[in-house]
């Protein structure tokens, strides 16, 4: 079998490499300037030009079928391709959650929970009544890592930004969750569903920083809602492939924040060498092989390498596996993540808080960086003066 992968960064890259263990081979697409140095040395490469799409498809020869790793993509181009191809996800499930209006419509239309939102094509009067303040106003397509969305606390404020763009926002209320979870699942071409466990997220500045599965504070109940959510989204959507949830929690309610129709960052701890990976999942949910229950005893984790680092930092440790992007270094940008496994929860936890601090908060290289109260920074230049 042969799979066409729209796009060329990390996700492509960890796709192909699981397509290409289970026996198959892998062809990439990419936009015109798309940076292809993650998959180069892993399939050939076709570009893509908007105005006739098909001529990439011709000049890739015969594939079976395409997947993507990423949503925000030009929907007519998928839409030619699924004349000829099959393509999973499909155009129509890609079309509802590439865009945050559209994706929180099917919500309220499955009655699944979010936080009040209402899209800023609506009068301004209504934001307040349905929505209130403090919120966070989100561009229903561009954004991603907290990019393209702003906290707001006026109508005024809302109002300054959507004079700025051309189109629609979404608002929506601010929630003072008490943390935020993920759910990956797949669903296969045979209709077969397999759930992760419920993974906990945290983010700085909006960028996942870490992750831990099962969720140390997700109780039995909370798991089920989310099994639930996940099913009745991927059942609705006739989906096919690995799709990740994110939602957050406050005290006994869950709301859903976003859906990602593909393989996604909080699912990288997968990617231990006892797990079945999220990539491994998803290349056999699109190419019809059996899916794999998840079995493992053990607590996960995962903490992103985020930019600067001009080489990979050291060697983990034991029960640890670096994976390093080969991504061009920049401040913030995800170039790489170390998945963890440890005995126990504390373990874990233990060990994220160590690692975090060494990278980041005691690192004064790092955009991160915390400096501790009372604590001195001892900068070099002064004391070779003194
Ligand atoms: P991703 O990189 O996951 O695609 P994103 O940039 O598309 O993320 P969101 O997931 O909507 O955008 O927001 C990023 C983070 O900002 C969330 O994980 C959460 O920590 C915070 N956030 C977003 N919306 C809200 C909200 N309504 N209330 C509180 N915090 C929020
Ligand atoms: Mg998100």
């Amino acid at each position: 079998m042969r799979i066409g992968i729209y796009g060329a960064g990390q996700l492509a890259q960890m796709m192909a490499e699981a397509a290409l263990k289970l026996g198959f081979s892998v062809c990439f697409f990419v936009d015109s300037e798309e940076d292809t140095r993650c998959v180069t040395h892993l399939g050939p490469i076709f570009q893509v030009i908007p105005s006739d799409p098909i001529k990439a498809l011709k000049a890739a020869g015969h594939i079976d079928l395409i997947t993507l790793e990423r949503e925000q993509v030009n929907l007519e181009i998928l839409k030619d391709w699924e004349t000829q191809v099959a393509i999973f996800p499909s155009a129509k499930a890609i079309e509802t959650t590439q865009n945050r209006i559209k994706e929180k419509r099917m919500l309220d239309e499955l009655v699944l929970p979010t936080a009040p939102w209402i899209s800023t094509e609506t009068e301004a009067d209504t934001w307040t009544k349905q929505v209130g303040f403090p919120a966070v106003l989100k561009h229903p397509t561009q954004g991603y890592d907290g990019k393209s969305q702003w906290r707001v606390n006026s109508v005024d404020e809302v109002a300054q930004i959507t004079a700025k763009v051309d189109h629609a926002l979404m608002l929506e209320a601010f929630v003072p969750f008490d943390f935020e979870v993920s759910i990956i699942s797949a669903r296969s071409t045979k209709g077969e569903l397999i759930f992760y466990p419920p993974t906990e997220n945290r983010h700085i500045d909006g960028i996942l920083l870490n992750s831990i599965a099962p969720a140390p504070l997700l109780n039995q109940s909370l798991s089920d809602r989310l099994r639930h959510i996940a099913r009745t989204v991927m059942k609705h959507l006739d989906y096919v492939g690995v799709m990740a949830i994110e939602c957050f929690v406050t005290g006994d309610q869950i709301l859903i924040n976003e859906i990602a129709p593909r393989v996604h960052n909080s699912g990288h701890w997968t990617m231990h060498h006892q797990v079945c990976s999220q990539f491994e999942q998803h290349i056999r949910a699109i190419s019809g092989l059996p899916l794999k229950p998840f079995e493992s005893r053990f607590a996960h984790g995962l903490v992103n390498l985020l930019g600067p680092f001009d080489t990979p930092p050291n060697d983990p440790g034991s029960g640890s596996e670096l994976v390093w992007y080969g991504k061009a270094s920049k401040p913030r940008r995800k170039l790489g993540h170390i998945v963890q496994c440890q005995n126990t929860e504390t373990d874990l936890i233990a060990e994220q808080e160590a690692l975090i601090n060494q990278l980041y908060f005691c690192n004064p290289e790092s955009p991160f960086y915390k400096p501790l109260p009372g604590g001195h920074v001892v900068d070099e230049r002064l004391t070779q003066t003194l």
